[in-house]
């Protein structure tokens, strides 16, 4: 359909050589955009430029780390390189250190906030250039529930994903003139490989999830997709600063 149509587009997804980020590169392609995934495991990122291929997306992978503040530009040249354009950045690289706040270190702090919120900033910042002169464009933010929620081992967490909706509203209010809408996507309980060390380290948090969740069961990476390609594609063009759950119910009931 027209509306959600992205031939011609080109997309930067952070994070995406697996889970979430990985089914959400692969709608954008399969929309007809070309992608370009960001991840810092090589062989990961050449598994998931097969697998996105396989699929019939045009991708590339770029091998940068988005808490370093060089990754952000090399992410943008990369795209510039092979496309010479950049119309949607999907920041979704992600990352959780779990342990109560009275034992959370300093460079552990930083490390999540860096990689979760500081990276989101950096990133936006390095394709902005590049969606004004595109004429427009689209930044979809992958917040968290713990945006809203608190959780005991999750201060760090907690704080870059509240502070990754904040920024989303900043910047979709700052370059709403240049016609860029910015939202986040608010996921519920995923099964990835994330979700699953959590399942790991927190006792209990499977059967909470499920016991919680109205939908009855855990969310999978492709329940994003959807809202994805919406947020990238012209079909959102006067939706911006919106933070959207996607969690099969479970931000709805008290
Ligand atoms: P995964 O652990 O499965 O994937 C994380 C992705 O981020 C990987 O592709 C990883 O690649 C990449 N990544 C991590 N750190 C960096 C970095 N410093 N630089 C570049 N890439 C990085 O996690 P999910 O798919 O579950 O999570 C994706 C997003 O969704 C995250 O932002 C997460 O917070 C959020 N989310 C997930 C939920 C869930 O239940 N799963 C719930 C709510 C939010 P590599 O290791 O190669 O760098």
């Amino acid at each position: 359909m027209h509306l959600f149509d992205l031939h011609g587009r080109v997309a930067i997804v952070t994070g995406g050589n697996g889970g979430i980020g990985l089914a959400i590169a692969r709608g954008l392609g399969l929309a007809g955009a070309s992608v370009l995934i960001v991840g810092r495991n090589r062989l990961k990122n050449e598994s998931a430029v097969g697998e996105l291929a396989a699929a019939g997306c045009d991708a590339a992978a770029c091998a940068a780390d988005v808490a370093d503040p060089r990754g952000a530009p090399a992410l943008a040249a990369a795209a510039e390189k092979r496309w010479g354009r950049i119309d949607i950045l999907v920041n979704n690289a992600g990352t959780n250190i779990r342990k109560r706040p009275e034992d959370l270190e300093l460079d552990e702090w930083r490390r999540v906030i860096d990689t979760n919120l500081t990276s989101a900033f950096l990133c936006a910042q390095a394709v902005y250039p590049d969606l004004r002169r595109a004429g427009g464009g689209k930044i979809i933010n992958i917040g968290s529930l713990l945006a809203t929620f608190g959780a005991p081992f999750a201060s760090a967490y907690g704080a870059s994903k509240g502070g990754l909706v904040q920024l989303t509203k900043s910047l979709a209010a700052a370059w709403a003139a240049d016609h860029i809408q910015v939202n986040a996507v608010l996921p519920g309980w995923i099964d990835t490989e994330l979700s699953r060390q959590a399942r790991a380290q927190v006792p209990g948090l499977s059967e909470h999830a499920l016991a919680r969740t109205p939908a009855g069961r855990w969310g999978t990476p492709d329940d994003l997709t959807g809202v994805a390609v919406f947020l990238a594609s012209a079909a959102s063009d006067f939706i911006t600063g919106a933070a959207i759950p996607v969690d099969g119910g479970y931000s709805a009931l008290l």
